[in-house]
């Protein structure tokens, strides 16, 4: 099966190399992809918030982002290959960036650790180049942030706002985009940074 069903959250069934094939697909076609990397705790979430399920239903990919999800597949018969997770995700994105030249904006976490972030990338992956930064406590009502983004025409976007926040503020947004890859990554930045 191309999902495993958890709880009504459809996972994909893909091994992390695999995965960032399909990633490096769709930033080569200039195709708008929203990924969510989901726990337990997400799963859980979408159940009981009928707001927070519909952003969920607007993703392309939902992955397993912990050991909880590989072991919740075994139980119901439809086994996942490996974890998929955010961090992970993320550091593999970063690398194909780099030797991609592909354009990243961060979004999300506090000022010094989204600073800390930027000159961390710039000093490991020269070849990213950054499209733009944003720490995670903003005025989600102002539209500036997304206009930004839509003139920075980054390839990825990184969310770092922690679970449902980011997968809310994509869920909101995404629309307005025409590419780029967005996908929540939880508390990635300050374990990247730190
Ligand atoms: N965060 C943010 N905006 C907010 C709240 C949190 O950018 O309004 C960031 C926070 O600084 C951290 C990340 O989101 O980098 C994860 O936060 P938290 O640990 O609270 O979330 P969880 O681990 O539950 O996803």
């Amino acid at each position: 099966n191309k999902f495993v069903s958890i709880l009504g959250v459809p996972f994909i069934n893909t091994t992390m190399d695999k995965f960032i094939d399909l990633v490096q697909n769709h930033i080569r076609k200039e195709e708008k992809t929203f990924v969510v990397t989901a726990n337990p705790e997400i799963v859980m979430h979408a159940k009981k918030d009928d707001t927070y399920k519909k952003y969920l239903d607007k993703a392309h990919y939902i992955t397993a982002d912990g050991i909880g999800i590989v072991k919740a597949a075994s139980i119901v018969g439809d086994p996942l290959p490996e974890r998929v997770s955010g961090y992970d995700v993320m550091m593999r994105l970063l690398k194909e960036a780099n030797e991609k030249g592909q354009r990243v904006f961060f979004l999300g976490a506090s000022e010094h650790v989204l600073k800390e972030t930027v000159a961390k990338t710039e000093k490991d992956y020269p070849g990213i180049v950054i499209a733009g930064s944003q720490n995670g406590f903003f005025d989600w009502k102002d539209p500036s942030l997304a206009n930004r983004i839509k003139e920075a025409k980054p390839d990825l976007v990184f969310v770092a706002l922690g679970f449902p926040r980011q997968e809310t503020w994509i869920g909101q947004n995404l629309d307005q985009f025409e590419k780029g890859v967005f996908i929540g990554i939880g508390g990635s930045f300050d374990v990247f940074s730190g």
